[in-house]
């Protein structure tokens, strides 16, 4: 049986930190011209970098990379200082472009480490948002934690204060596991609910559960190293709806539209709307009675302030 209706998250795609990190970029582009340097990739998705790339930015992880007296952005990530320092010591000029939500928790994890609380940082190890938080904390009041199992093999005395931070962009609902958990573990901890989760990441895994009610399978478009897509196919499995993520609408294996009647479509907080339309454009040429809906975003009006530097590059344009 073909597929008889399509429904798209209503809220999903470009958070207001992505928009801002690839406004950053542009700007930069116009001001200082390419090849421009970005330490790692600005957002995680390989069809936004591979434009930058065509157009001249080089994404590069090694600061040794960028040339002397050039310009290096920081990724929406967020940098560690060490990083930072290296950049200032060598005289480049340095953009950054961390989301403001991350700078916040990075601000939070400096004033833990200046009052000597041990701090629990959940989060993918690896992962680059990660690797800059836990740059700002003192090694040895760091304890990083994936997941529940690693809850269990902590060794902090019981008697220190702990305060945690977290990732932005994990699954809200485990990330509350192991809060819970960690609380049951350790009676001084002075923080508690979900953390730094932030609030594009809680949209969209509330939307993919609404979804989740109303369809059979959910196709999430978000790249194999975007953190809070993978999230997204976790939410659909974790409420029973099969799902999985493909980097472009072309990777969608065809079958699938003629294997179930409700098919939703969502996406990560750095993935275009473009790469959505042409998956609705493409069902929507090989099945024309299909009924589409989507509601309302969540998000509407949602915006951050550009790093003054850049908002005066806009302003003086
Ligand atoms: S997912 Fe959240 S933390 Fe990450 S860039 Fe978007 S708003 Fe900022």
């Amino acid at each position: 049986m073909p597929i008889k209706e399509l429904r798209l998250a209503h809220t999903q795609g470009f958070c207001a930190g992505v928009v801002n990190a690839i406004d950053v970029v542009e700007l930069c582009i116009k001001k200082f011209g390419v090849p421009l340097y970005v330490r790692h990739a600005i957002v995680h998705n390989t069809s936004v970098i591979k434009d930058f790339e065509s157009r001249g930015v080089v994404f590069i992880e090694s600061l040794s990379d960028v040339p002397d007296d050039h310009v290096v952005v920081f990724s929406a990530h967020g940098t560690s200082p060490d990083v930072y320092q290296v950049a200032k010591d060598r005289g480049l000029t340095i953009i950054d472009a961390t989301c403001p939500l991350v700078t916040k928790v990075h601000r939070q994890a400096k004033r833990y480490c200046e009052r000597g609380t041990h701090i629990v940082l959940i989060g993918h190890r690896g992962h680059q948002e990660l690797i800059g938080t836990a740059g700002h904390i003192n090694p040895e009041l760091l304890h990083i934690v994936e997941d529940e199992r690693d809850v269990e093999a902590l060794s902090i005395s019981p008697e220190v204060e702990i305060g945690i931070l977290t990732q932005t962009t994990l699954s809200v609902d485990d990330t509350a596991h192991i809060i819970k958990k960690l609380q049951a573990k350790f009676p001084n901890i002075i923080t508690g609910g979900k953390e730094d989760i932030c609030y594009a990441t809680q949209n969209r895994q509330d939307a993919v559960k609404e979804l989740a009610t109303q369809c059979d399978f959910i196709v999430v478009i978000g790249s194999a190293n975007s953190s809070n897509s993978n999230r997204l196919v976790e939410t659909a499995k974790q409420q029973g709806v099969g799902s999985l993520i493909v980097d472009l609408p072309e990777d969608v294996d065809p079958a699938i539209f003629d294997a179930y009647d409700r098919i939703g479509i969502t996406s990560g907080a750095s993935v275009p709307y473009y790469l959505i339309q042409r998956l609705v454009d493409k069902v929507k040429a090989q099945y024309p009675n299909i009924q589409i809906h989507q509601d309302d975003s969540v998000e509407k009006d949602i915006l951050f302030p550009l790093p003054k530097e850049v908002a005066d590059m806009r302003n003086a344009q």
